[in-house]
Formats: C-alpha cells, sequence, structure tokens
C-alpha cells in the first residue's frame, strides 16, 4: 500500500511487510520495512524541523490540530474499518477508538495555547523567579497494536501542540490506521518533518541508532512491560527524557456492600473491551464471599452470550485475538490454571480457524498463585477469586510489581474511596469499568511506567521548564 512517511513525501521500497487480517488470517497489504538508514532520514526531518515548528505560534499549531480532529470525524467510517481489519476489535469498538483519538486532537489544541509560566518575587527579596515551557525537542514514538490509533494520536496531538516534531514507529502488527493519520495530517496542513513515520519488521534496529542519537530529545513508549525496561536502558547512556506506558495487571474488586447490578455491567466492560487485549483489562476479579456465586453466575451468562466473530461483520461484539501466538499465550495460562485446580464457568477453549478466535471465559476456583493471576492475560478470559475482608482484598490487590489500574465497587462512599486510595496503582474506576478520557492523565505506577497522557499533565511530558533568575 504505502511507504514512509518522511519530511512530507511518502518514500520507500516496494511494500514487502505483510499485514494480515487477524480475524480470517487474510493477507489485506505490505507496507514499506524500513531499516536504519530510513529511521535515520526520519529522524533529520524531525530535527530540521523542530526550531520552525517550536517558533510557529501556538495558535497556529492548536489550529491544526483542531483540523485534524475535524479531519478524523469525517473519515470516520474509512479509519475504524482499517482498525477493525488490521486489529480485529469489532467495528463500534473502532468507532469508538477513532473518537476517543480524536478527542486528544481537540484537547491538546485547547491545552496547547496554555503552557505553563510564571513571574515572581523570590522569598529573599534579591532576584525575580521567571519561569516558562519550552518544546523538549524531537521525538521517537513507539507504539502497541491493540489501539492502534489512539496510542499515537496520544503522543502525537501533545508533542504537536507543545511545540515538538516526532517520528512514529507503529507496531508491525497495524501500520495502516497510522499511515492512515499521516494522510490526515498531511492534508490538514501540518509542515514536512514536523510528523514522520516509519513502519518495519525490525524495530530494534531501526530505534537503537535514534536512541543514541544526540539530535532525539525524549522517547515516548507504549507497550509492554519487558521492553520498556530495555529502551530504558537504551536511553539512559544520554539520559533521554521518556514516557512509558506499560503493561498492567488490573484488580476487579467487588466489596461486599457493592452493588451487583453494577459490578457486573462494569465487569464485563473492563474485561471485553478490546477481547481483553489492554493494559487496562480487568484482569483479576476478587468478590467478597457473600457475593461470589451470584456474580460468577451473572458474569458467565454474559460473556456466554456475547458473539464472537469476525468484527466487520454487523452484531459482533468480540473479535479476535491479535495473532497465533496470542491464542496460544491465553489457551496456555488457562490449561495451566485448570490442571491447578480453577473450574471453567464458561469457554476455556480457542476457536477453530480461520482467524485468532479465544472464547469469551469465567474462571472460578482459581488457585491464587496459578500463573494468571501474575500475567498480563490480554485475552477473554476473567478468573474470579474470593475474599472475606477488606484488609485481604487490598492485599491480595496490591501483590503486583504493575500498578496501571485497579477497579473498585461498592455503596459505602469512606470504605470504596478508602480502598481506592490504598491501591497501588496510577488510575482507579470507582464503580467504573473505563476510565479513559483524553482530559485525565492515564499512567501507571510501579513497573506499569512514567509520566501521563491526556490530561493537563500530558503536555508537560512534552515540555522543558526553564527558569530565569533576574537580578533586582
Ligand atoms: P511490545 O511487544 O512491547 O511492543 C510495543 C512496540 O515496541 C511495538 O511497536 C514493537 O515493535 C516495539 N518494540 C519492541 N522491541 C523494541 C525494541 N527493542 N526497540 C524499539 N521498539 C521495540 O507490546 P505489544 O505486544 O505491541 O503491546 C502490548 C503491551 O502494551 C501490553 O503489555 C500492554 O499492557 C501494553 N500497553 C500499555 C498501555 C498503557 O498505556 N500503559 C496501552 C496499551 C498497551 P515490534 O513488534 O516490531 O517488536
Amino acid at each position: 500500500m504505502k511507504g514512509h512517511y518522511i519530511d512530507g513525501t511518502w518514500t520507500g521500497d516496494e511494500p514487502s511487510l505483510p499485514v494480515e487480517n487477524p480475524a480470517t488470517g487474510a493477507i489485506i497489504a505490505r507496507v514499506a520495512d524500513a531499516d536504519a538508514a530510513v529511521g535515520q532520514r526520519a529522524l533529520e526531518a524531525a530535527a530540521a524541523a523542530q526550531d520552525k515548528w517550536a517558533r510557529t505560534s501556538p495558535r497556529s499549531r492548536a489550529d491544526l490540530l483542531m483540523a485534524v480532529f475535524g479531519l478524523l470525524h469525517e473519515r470516520a467510517d474509512r479509519i475504524a474499518a482499517l482498525i477493525t481489519a488490521e486489529m480485529g476489535k469489532p467495528l463500534a469498538e473502532a468507532r469508538g477508538e477513532v473518537s476517543y483519538a480524536a478527542e486528544f486532537f481537540r484537547w491538546f489544541a485547547e491545552e496547547s495555547v496554555r503552557a505553563a509560566g510564571g513571574y515572581r518575587l523570590a522569598p529573599s527579596g534579591t532576584r525575580r523567579i521567571v519561569t516558562m515551557s519550552q518544546p523538549v525537542g524531537p521525538v521517537l514514538a513507539i507504539t502497541p497494536w491493540n489501539f492502534p490509533l489512539a496510542m499515537g494520536a496520544r503522543k502525537i496531538a501533545p508533542a504537536l501542540g507543545a511545540g515538538c516534531t516526532i517520528v512514529l514507529k507503529p507496531a508491525p502488527q497495524t501500520p495502516l490506521t497510522s499511515l492512515a493519520l499521516m494522510e490526515l495530517l498531511d492534508e490538514a496542513g501540518v509542515p514536512a518533518g514536523v510528523v514522520n513515520c516509519v513502519t518495519t519488521s525490525d524495530a530494534a534496529a531501526v530505534c537503537t541508532p535514534l536512541l543514541a542519537d544526540p539530535r532525539l530529545r525524549k522517547l515516548t513508549f507504549t507497550g509492554s512491560t519487558a521492553v520498556g525496561r530495555t529502551l530504558l536502558a537504551l536511553s539512559a547512556p544520554r539520559v533521554l527524557r521518556t514516557s512509558m506506558e506499560l503493561g498492567g495487571n488490573a484488580p476487579f474488586v467487588v466489596l461486599a456492600h457493592a452493588d451487583l447490578d453494577k459490578a457486573v455491567a462494569g465487569a464485563v466492560e473492563a474485561k471485553m473491551r478490546n477481547s481483553g487485549e489492554a493494559c487496562t483489562s480487568a484482569n483479576r476479579f476478587l468478590v467478597h464471599e457473600s457475593l461470589a456465586e451470584e456474580f460468577a453466575a451473572r458474569l458467565t451468562e454474559r460473556l456466554a452470550a456475547l458473539r464472537v466473530g469476525d468484527g466487520a461483520e454487523p452484531g459482533t461484539q468480540v473479535g479476535p485475538l491479535i495473532d497465533a501466538t496470542a491464542v496460544a499465550s491465553v489457551e496456555r495460562l488457562v490449561d495451566e490454571a485448570v490442571r491447578a485446580g480453577a473450574r471453567v464457568r464458561t469457554g476455556g477453549h480457542r476457536r477453530p480457524g480461520p482467524g485468532y478466535f479465544f472464547e469469551p471465559t469465567v474462571l472460578t476456583d482459581v488457585p491464587a498463585d496459578a500463573r494468571i493471576l501474575h500475567t498480563e492475560i490480554f485475552g477473554p478470559v476473567a478468573p474470579i477469586r474470593t475474599f472475606f475482608t477488606t484488609a485481604e482484598a487490598l492485599a491480595a490487590a496490591n501483590t503486583t510489581t504493575a500498578g496501571l489500574i485497579g477497579y473498585v465497587y461498592g455503596e459505602n462512599l469512606n470504605e470504596t474511596l478508602t480502598f481506592a486510595e490504598n491501591l497501588e496503582t496510577g488510575m482507579v474506576g470507582v464503580n467504573a469499568g473505563v476510565v479513559s478520557d483524553p482530559a485525565a492523565p492515564f499512567g501507571g505506577v510501579k513497573e506499569s511506567g512514567l509520566g501521563r497522557e491526556g490530561g493537563r499533565e500530558g503536555l508537560d511530558e512534552y515540555l522543558e521548564t526553564k527558569y530565569l533568575g533576574l537580578a533586582l
């Protein structure tokens, strides 16, 4: 289909990198496959465009972001179809992702005209303290396949708004959506070199030299904790600024006083959005003993009724997983849990091909040490455990090196909020199965990452604070 987008031009050799539809296994397109030299050219373009872009007025940058917001809505159906074709999620969810991604452009258009600064007298009375915000400089953005549009949007929009130029390296499974976004940015009038995109089958070969290049000033990464760790190590020699949105292991806690209707509805959302292939996906259900059987029965009924299939078919509620490796990984986790004593309430198996499908699954009686409770499942499987005391639930919820998000359901306001405050996560859904919002700071603690995307904080990730000390 397309080459790389560098310096406002489409370039590249004959496209050779295949893109597969995970619902059918069919190759739907081929894209260019960058080597290290192509990555260098992209950074060269970003570095050359940096000064002028930083000096472009915040209002002009905001106007461009608003134009992209408008175009995304205008082309929503086409882009949603692309997301579904290369990633698999049902069309309705893909349309939701387009709206969510578009909101990052609107939000950061609004925020970018309000970069922080101040002017005050030092307590000593000997100087004035003046602070200003300046763009960090050229950015490398590396994104995963699970939200092909939104993960790029929530990096590109704040980077551009702050006055940074950017090179995007999307996941090889889902490059088409990123390339479609490049077309829109180009059409909106984003100047050449400000945004660049390279697709590759060898991410390390392309990105490692860029991380060592003094022209690069920031890395923003969304993906697994394992790769995040490697990239942090590669960023250390140059003390590169980094933002890291890494893996999760979200507990979903149902306290004794929870409203079961709300909890079950929230559980379906938190578990099944994106077929469970989300960093925010509820990974472990911890339910008070008094509600556990009813909760399990109702969740089982809801998941068993979901229609699994090709996301492009009307009525599909759960799409395929991304590839054969993903299915094998989910299958292994379920099989191990079952061998260790877990009971399958629904699902439990892969579906025959073509495509990479796994049945929505509920497991109860899962042993505390089962690997499924300590690993990011990234699939439509809900393991349930029970607890007697709130202290026991909190200890279990926090027994993980991840700290992205947790969910807590309860009607006793004080106890529910106290629980939320004590969860070791960057975000908590309180009686809410989805919390993602471009206006809110998204990110984790512990091994789930560094920094925040969205909210006021999302712009700060691309700004440096400069202090001018003015002698009186
Ligand atoms: P991944 O394997 O870590 O890959 C993410 C991106 O990093 C891909 O573009 C990948 O390209 C690239 N990459 C891998 N090794 C690299 C290297 N040495 N140098 C440069 N780039 C490299 O993650 P994934 O499987 O695509 O995505 C799933 C993970 O993302 C899950 O853990 C999920 O929780 C996490 N995630 C987190 C958030 C969040 O906001 N916290 C949001 C969404 C997803 P290649 O595939 O070509 O290696």
